[in-house]
């Protein structure tokens, strides 16, 4: 479990925003004019299949894998993929991206510990042409581009705004929110968000359970403008669509019919190279067909910066906004200074899942 998850503070959560304007408590029938909302998130770890081609190799005894890792080859590579099949069904969504520090940063005690060796194998610039050029292209068909805050980020400010300003002037525009890489969070992680100007964060979930126990609305942990949208669903929590889509695809209903039921604000986070079909066989039917339906049950379908803006949000003296352009144009406010509130999940480790 990648939280405490103690009573007291789902009890919080379920209660987030039920006193409040339903259009601040980010109800989806006043902030949207549709029974639900469905978030679509992607994690974007490691889009360059590198060692990994040997480890399938072996473990599939398919020796065609080796073929990936030649020059110009690059299966992971799944951006254009995602965009087709999301365009296909008139939907946007986000992707976040990630700077992880490189493994010789790091202290020598961690050079021989084959988790940073994992993280190393996927590492990536995004200061490449082509990432440059993703971003670009990303950017202007309507995709949210985000951060994916680095590993040791979600517990040092200094590193989480390098990288939130390394993004913004790749994508040359400001980013208003995203999701630490693992989930992980401190004591801190969101005051550290909010005052390098996030509007949001979308990490409280889990990668081996799936469901609403953070609560069917966003939540405002400092009743500000900060906004958290907890993470309903990760592909890797259900089971293997390429064993049992039929189980998978069960699993997905039942919390769209329970997204429906409640009025919930539901998200959803599938990893870019899961869209691999070969390597991730039922992945990328699985994320179509919770899209699909999620549509045809009347849910407002986006990615969570376009659901921000669509919310009305406190004012520092705690007024109500009166304008959505305002809200959407506020990015960067970081003057609202608070205590911690209470109530934050705290975590003295980070989360070492290895799914992330
Ligand atoms: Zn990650």
């Amino acid at each position: 479990m990648p939280d405490d998850g103690d009573s007291a503070t789902q009890r919080d959560d379920r209660d987030a925003g039920t006193s409040a304007d339903p259009r601040v408590a980010g109800d989806p029938k006043a902030v949207a004019d549709h029974e639900f909302a469905l978030l679509l998130t992607h994690d974007v770890d490691r889009p360059y299949k590198t060692i990994q081609s040997a480890y399938h190799a072996v473990e599939h005894r398919d020796p065609r894998q080796l073929l990936d890792l030649l020059p110009g080859r690059n299966p992971w590579w799944q951006f254009e993929e995602v965009m087709e099949l999301e365009d296909s069904l008139g939907v946007r969504s986000a992707f976040y991206f990630l700077r992880e520090k490189h493994l010789l940063q790091r202290s020598p005690s961690d050079w021989l510990d084959p988790f940073y060796w994992i993280e190393q194998f996927g590492r990536y610039e995004i200061e490449t042409p082509e990432m440059l050029d993703l971003l670009d292209r990303l950017h202007a068909s309507g995709w949210e581009v985000g951060l994916h805050g680095s590993y040791d980020s979600y517990d040092d400010r200094d590193r989480l705004r390098m990288e939130k300003a390394t993004l913004e002037e790749a994508l040359g525009e400001p980013v208003v929110g995203g999701r630490q890489h693992h989930l992980n969070r401190g004591a801190e992680t969101w005051d550290h968000h909010r005052d390098i100007g996030l509007r949001y964060d979308a990490s409280p979930g889990s990668s081996e359970t799936t469901g609403f126990d953070h609560g069917y609305l966003p939540r405002r942990p400092f009743d500000d403008e900060f906004v958290v949208f907890p993470l309903t669903v990760m592909e890797a929590a259900l089971p293997d669509p390429g064993d049992d889509f039929a189980a998978a695809w069960a699993e997905c209903e039942a919390l769209l019919s329970e997204a429906a039921e409640n009025g919930a604000v539901m998200s959803a986070l599938w990893h870019p190279r899961l869209f691999t079909e070969r390597d991730f066989p039922g992945q990328r039917r699985l994320y179509r067909r919770l899209v699909e339906r999620a549509l045809e049950m009347g849910a407002w379908v986006g990615p969570p910066r376009d659901y921000y803006e669509l919310m009305e949000h406190p004012e520092p003296d705690g007024g109500a906004a009166e304008s959505r352009e305002r809200n959407a144009k506020n990015h960067h406010r970081s003057d609202l200074r608070r205590p911690q509130a209470e109530d934050n999940k705290v975590k003295t480790h980070p989360n070492t899942e290895s799914t992330e």
